[in-house]
């Protein structure tokens, strides 16, 4: 089968097209043929050397496909069956091995390209909005890089919610992206000077309840600046780079603030946790709150493009390469 193989970290270069041997099923697994396979700013810490993983390997947490064989004792899944994963590497790949306990059976009339591009953002804005800090009915929230993967799904959890968004975005084309998915305000961050003025301008001083901030280096100080007294930011990502060390005394500062740094994984560490967060992703997927906008689709053999389009800001929502 055709796969993305990373031989060595580095560049975008690294994502190899490889004619590999298929994988085969072992106990408690299931063999998919991939329909879509979601690209994530993680794979980019994988293929860097950022997150270390092994080498060689093949990239991509998440996906969806149809069920081609089940190893030993699989009965939750048969032959035929629709599912899609969110935490699972070897997703760049015509067939991917999933392990039962990451696989969620993707309900009727939700499209596989969309399944395969849900789960892992979709149930990182859902974690953050109903976990880390539970948007209630009129809290003004702010949400960076709102028109990208990330931004648009919070942006919809958040309005879902009943909360007002302040998104921000660096181009018009993000601004009308973000308008769309419902954000109430967007501010251009990269034509303003004062990012945390502009926030506590649209919120008549008071700052809002949370940020979520995916992007990091570039926002951190103006996020901290535009939370209200015990406000939460969830440090949630890091496009633009890595936050430097921070004194906890500036959170006093801040106004008695909370920072988290919260990731997927110990979000879904359980059946029942990954369960219900996947099932309210697809609802309102099925209900229409939630529009996974696939914004661009690439051959697998152009895993490197999409790379070099996620890193080079070119990119609006979500990212899938599709195998065949
Ligand atoms: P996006 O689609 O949001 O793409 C990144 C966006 O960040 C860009 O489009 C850009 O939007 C903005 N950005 C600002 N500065 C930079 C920069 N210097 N370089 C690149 N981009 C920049 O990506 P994703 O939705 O895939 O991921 C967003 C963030 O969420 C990432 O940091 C990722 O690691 C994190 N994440 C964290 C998870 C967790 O559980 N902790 C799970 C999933 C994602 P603009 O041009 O509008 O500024």
């Amino acid at each position: 089968m055709r796969a993305v193989v990373v031989r060595s970290h580095g560049g975008p270069e690294v994502l190899e097209s490889a004619e590999v041997d298929a994988p085969t099923p072992g106990a408690g697994e299931v063999l998919v043929e991939v329909a879509a396979a979601g690209v994530n700013y993680i794979d980019t810490y994988h293929r860097t050397g950022a997150y270390p993983l092994p080498l060689p390997f093949t990239p991509g947490l998440e996906g969806a496909g149809r069920v081609v064989a089940v190893g030993e004792g699989v009965t939750e899944f048969a032959v035929g069956d629709r599912v899609a994963w969110g935490n699972t590497l070897g997703s760049y790949a015509e067939h991917a091995v999933v392990p039962v306990s990451d696989a969620i059976a993707v309900p009727d009339g939700v499209d596989l390209e969309i399944a395969g591009g849900a789960l892992l953002q979709g149930m990182t804005a859902h974690y953050l909005t109903h976990s880390t800090y539970p948007v209630r009915q009129g809290d003004a929230v702010l949400v960076h890089a709102a028109a990208g993967g990330m931004g648009l799904a919070l942006t919809q959890f958040v309005k879902a919610l009943g909360g007002r968004v302040i998104g921000t975005v660096s181009t018009e084309e993000k601004e009308r992206l973000a308008r769309e998915a419902g954000a109430d305000e967007v501010i251009r961050y990269t034509e303003t000077d004062d990012l945390a003025a502009e926030v506590r301008r649209l919120t008549d001083g008071a700052g809002v309840a949370a940020v979520y901030d995916g992007v990091g280096a570039t926002t951190f100080d103006a996020s901290l600046a535009s939370l209200r007294p015990r406000g939460v930011l969830a440090l949630f990502g890091a496009a633009s780079g890595p936050v430097p060390p921070v004194d906890p005394q500036r959170l006093n500062a801040a106004g008695s603030v909370f920072l988290t740094r919260p990731t997927l994984k110990h979000h879904v560490a359980s059946r029942e946790e990954l369960t219900w967060r996947a099932g309210d992703v697809f609802r309102a997927i099925a209900e229409g709150t939630l529009t996974i906008r696939v914004g661009h689709r690439y051959p697998l053999a152009e895993a490197a493009t999409a790379h070099a389009d996620l890193q080079g800001r070119r990119t609006t929502g979500k990212l899938v390469l599709l195998p065949r």
